[in-house]
């Protein structure tokens, strides 16, 4: 016992090593020892958690000079159950700030490398999570997902990401950027199934600290993973969604498809229309809940309170602490949510989201699996779409609709930077899990 915990103190110091020599900036601040080494089925195994999720006595920035010098009190249930099973926090992982964006370019603690493809986004915004575990420095990361936050990032960095079903992972000790879509994520690498299937069993469950865990069940990811037989299975892929997409997505798409057809998979091509809705729906729900969230960060509650300020300078010196997106959402966020305009906006985008949510639902009633490209095209050169946020939010349009429905679906590799995705039914993880591991399992190379 004492020579595994030299061998794990061993392990932490090199990779902590490893971490601050690195250039692809994918941790905002690093543990300084390696605590909780309790044994259990995590033993070991070093973690990178997102820095919108708390670590007892660490700094937890979200991203944002506002929470620069802010330590956690506490740990969120995620960290808590995974040191209680043996896993050791190393850092936490860089992010767009309050986990607005979709390249990693937003974070107040400089831009997150791609380390598969150098030069290009590595994705947003759980970035440093994926980006960490795709460098080897980490074996997994928890992040989070709100529109594809951990889908995306796993995608442009050629790693493996699961957004579970909402509910299914307390959110407790999360600081979301929308709290009816989001939930913590876990990312590991290509061939890390088995891990990222012991992380859920670990972290899933009902947590009296948050309601919408009330009737979760516990996942059964390791017992299930070898269970996944594609003869049999009714696939349902969007064409529509296809429309969206660069030849080069679309190649390689039909190339991973044809690996489960091949296997005995009926792919049945169908039109998932709501899909024209479900980014303004996701973009108008996800800016309300977010402003109404931002108003605790005032200097007073949280955020730095300088000396000798009145409550107004104090609130305004909080403010101007934000960076430009998180600012953008916060006036929209405000705008559709008040008392004149709410029926034109955030109502019909509720009334959309209903939409989007029936028609997904009942498209894995009757199909066991809904596949799809993560993203529509391949990472882009760092910069290049920064000061275009529409074009930016363009490219969450095949991963929202899973946060609209509240269902599961993961990102496996599909070719350098492209992400293969698949939704299952509400609980059904452990299936998306375990066809990541076929894959695998059965030579699959991208
Ligand atoms: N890219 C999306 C956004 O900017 C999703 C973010 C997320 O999932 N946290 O809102």
């Amino acid at each position: 016992m004492a020579g595994d915990r030299e061998g794990i103190r061993r392990r932490f110091e090199e990779r902590l090593l490893l971490s601050r020599k690195s250039s692809g900036n994918s941790f905002i601040t690093l543990a300084s020892t390696p605590g909780g080494t309790a044994s259990g089925q995590l033993s070991g195994k070093l973690a990178g958690i997102k820095d919108n999720i708390a670590v007892k006595g660490m700094r937890m920035t979200c991203g944002s000079r506002i929470l620069e010098n802010y330590m956690a009190p506490y740990d969120a249930t995620v960290v808590e159950r995974l040191t209680h099973s043996g896993a050791v926090v190393l850092g936490k992982n860089n992010m767009d700030e309050f986990a607005c964006g979709s390249s990693g370019e937003n974070s107040a603690f400089g831009a997150t490398g791609n380390p598969l493809l150098p030069g290009t986004v590595s994705g947003g915004s759980s970035s440093g999570s994926a980006a960490s575990v795709g460098e080897g420095l980490v074996d997994f990361s928890i992040g989070s997902d709100t529109g594809g936050s951990i889908r995306c990032p796993a995608a442009y960095c050629g790693v493996i990401g699961l957004k579970p079903t909402y509910g299914r992972v307390s959110r407790y000790g999360l600081a979301d950027l929308s709290m009816s879509l989001e939930g913590p994520a876990p990312v590991a690498a290509w061939g890390g199934e088995e891990l990222l299937a012991s992380v859920m069993d670990c972290i899933s469950g009902f947590d009296r600290r948050d309601q919408s865990t009330a009737s979760a069940r516990k996942t059964e990811c390791v017992r299930q993973l070898d269970s996944f037989d594609p003869s049999g299975l009714n696939i349902a892929v969007p064409e529509n969604a296809l429309l969206h997409c660069t030849p080069q997505v679309v190649a390689a798409f039909e190339h991973a498809l044809s690996f489960m057809g091949d296997a005995g998979a009926t792919v049945e091509r169908v039109q998932l229309k709501s899909l024209d809705v479900a980014l303004s729906a996701y973009y108008l729900i996800m800016y309300s809940e977010f402003a109404s969230a931002m108003q605790r960060y005032d200097g007073l509650k949280f955020g730095t309170r300088g000396e000798g300020y009145t409550v107004e300078e104090s609130i305004l010196n909080a403010r101007s602490l934000l960076g430009p997106e998180v600012r953008r959402r916060i006036m929209i966020g405000t705008y559709v949510t008040s008392a004149e305009t709410r029926g034109a906006w955030y109502e019909r985008a509720l009334a959309a989201r209903d939409h989007v949510s029936s028609e997904l639902n009942d498209m894995l009633k009757s199909h066991d699996l809904l596949a799809m490209p993560t993203m529509p095209s391949a990472p882009y050169r760092l910069g290049e779409r920064i000061n275009d946020p529409l074009l930016m939010y363009a490219s969450d349009i095949l991963t929202v609709p899973a946060n609209l429905a509240g269902v599961p679906a993961g990102s496996m590799p599909m070719g350098p930077g492209l992400g293969f995705q698949l939704v299952a039914p509400r609980n059904g993880d452990e299936s998306i899990l375990a066809a990541f591991r076929y894959f695998n399992r059965r030579g699959w190379h991208w």
